[in-house]
């Protein structure tokens, strides 16, 4: 059952609020290793916890240091003598009675206030400090955990930015823990509600023996598009994302079954991928065509410029290079594309 217990844990915060049910469904399906990208985070939060990037190196040792750079600068920012602060890499944490738990990356605490910190190592952004759901069940277990009045919690992302971080007062503390208790208590009901969505349904390792979601795809199957109204349109939009993160789980098993074995499933096998060619080394092209006595224009009408690159270049040396070259830019925009807006 692992530590955790079968309790339900502040990482599955956003997905126990959007569909109430998945916690006990999840309960009788086993975990499985994670893929190679939570492999290379789990390598990442290791070093961190550790503070010993020794066995890192390359994408992941640059993203390690970048995680303890951003740290620090909060560190700087929330606490005026880092001396005093106690320090909780990796320790979960448990509310009343073992109801729930949670195991933040690192909890810094000095007198009434307590600093949580949760890197986040992938590219997707993830919503920011303030609402973050996995963020509120840690801030509860914080203050239960330290008894501290003031909670600040914190994403640090690099991919995406700067560190996210919202301060919590003793007053906004009480909304979000009767918040985190409502949330619990939904999942508590017996027969608790199943409800399919894009993102509850992404991560769940229930999803290939949930009812909700294959009771979404039969819904689906009988639906006559040309005669949606509005509001069915929405309900049905809502069902395909969800049934859509049914088919990528069943595409990866079938990839991870043909990989092991290239006759695994008959009639399908792993086709190659394409091979883009490029030539990243832009200086050395221009002098190789130089040399062989290519005429400069000959050349320049091959090449394209990078804006975003141009930009970088000219921040380095201060400087800004829209206002240079703005008759020049073009503006190509893609496809408009179906947003989910609220709801
Ligand atoms: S697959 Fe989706 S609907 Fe089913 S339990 Fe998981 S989150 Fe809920």
């Amino acid at each position: 059952m692992g530590e955790r217990a079968g309790k339900p844990s502040a990482s599955d915060g956003l997905k126990n609020r959007l569909c109430p049910g998945a916690h006990q469904l999840c309960l009788t399906v086993p975990r499985i290793g994670g893929n190679k990208v939570s492999q290379a985070g789990d390598r990442i939060h290791d070093g961190l916890e550790r503070n010993d990037f020794s066995g890192l190196k390359g994408e992941e040792l640059a993203m390690a240091i970048r995680c303890r750079e951003q740290l620090n600068m909060l560190l700087g920012l929330v606490f005026s003598d880092e001396n005093e602060l106690k320090v909780y890499k990796e320790e979960r944490m448990w509310y009343r009675n073992d109801r729930f738990s949670g195991k933040p990356d690192v909890v810094f605490v000095n007198n009434n206030t307590a600093l949580i910190a949760d890197y986040k190592t992938g590219r997707i952004p993830v919503k920011d400090a303030a609402t973050n759901d996995q963020l509120q069940w840690l801030a509860v277990l914080a203050q239960h955990t330290y008894k501290v009045n003031t909670i600040i919690v914190s994403i640090i992302q690099p991919h995406c930015g700067e560190p996210s971080f919202h301060r919590f007062t003793p007053e906004q503390m009480i909304k979000v823990r009767r918040r985190v208790l409502r949330v619990l208590r939904n999942m508590e009901k017996p027969n608790a509600t199943l409800r399919p969505g894009e993102k509850q349904c992404k991560y769940c390792r229930a999803k290939p023996i949930c009812p909700a979601l294959k009771a979404s795809m039969t819904a689906l199957m009988t639906t006559q598009p040309e005669k949606l109204t509005p509001i069915k349109a929405g309900q049905i939009l809502d069902q395909a994302q969800a049934v859509k993160e049914l088919i990528k789980a069943v595409e990866e098993r079938a990839e991870a079954m043909l990989t092991e074995q290239p006759d695994a499933i008959p009639g399908w096998t792993m086709s190659p991928g394409s091979v883009r060619k490029g030539l990243p080394a832009t200086a050395a092209v221009f002098k190789r065509l130089v040399d062989a006595g290519w005429p400069i224009e000959n050349i320049m009408d091959a090449a394209t410029f990078s804006l975003s690159k141009l930009r970088q270049e000219a921040k380095k040396d201060g400087c800004e290079i829209s206002g240079l070259l703005e008759d020049l830019i073009v503006e190509n925009r893609t496809k408009n594309k179906l947003k989910k807006t609220g709801g």
